[in-house]
């Protein structure tokens, strides 16, 4: 019930596809130059770029190094392991809202001011779509927060950037 209201107050942003093409034509991993990883998907991952899991034993995804702060603080890197789909994929809608993909496992949401503060997040595991939206709302109501990383809690990879939509 939540869901509808909020979505148009934020939005979703995955990784950008241009990003993800040029490591699918390249196999290197943006800024770091390290090899990218093809292999056959052992488990149901999100994709960073379409949001969607990953088939295991059918689906092919390449494992890379990302720094989700590259275009926002890009003097302030933080890498770490992210998977995407090795073939083209449909990039994730912004307007989409909270992808139903990444509400089945514990979330963790680090929200983040100028210079990459991390502000203290009001809960550090979110598990279902009520809380989700609640956490997104109560985080963006703070001026200070700029934007929110959404990351995997008991892997700790980074999965999406959460921020304002624009004129909200
Ligand atoms: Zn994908």
């Amino acid at each position: 019930m939540t869901a509808t209201t909020s979505t148009s107050r934020y939005c979703v942003a995955a990784m950008d596809p241009s990003v993800a093409a040029d490591v699918r034509a390249t196999l290197v991993a943006p800024d770091y130059d390290h090899p990218a990883y093809v292999e056959i998907a052992g488990d149901p991952a999100p994709c960073r770029v379409c949001l969607g899991r990953f088939e295991p034993g059918q689906e092919s995804r390449i494992l890379f190094t990302y720094d989700p702060f590259r275009v926002v603080e890009p003097e302030l890197p933080l890498p770490g392991p992210i998977f995407i789909h090795e073939d083209e994929c449909t990039p994730y809608a912004p307007s989409d809202g909270f992808p139903e993909s990444l509400t089945h496992g514990p979330l963790t949401f680090n929200a983040y001011a100028d210079d990459r503060r991390l502000v203290a997040a009001p809960r550090t595991a979110v598990e279902d779509r009520d809380a989700v939206e609640h956490t997104i709302a109560l985080l963006l109501a703070d001026p200070e927060i700029r934007y929110i990383h959404v990351r995997s809690t008991r892997a700790g990879c980074f999965l999406c950037q959460v921020e304002r939509a624009q004129g909200a």
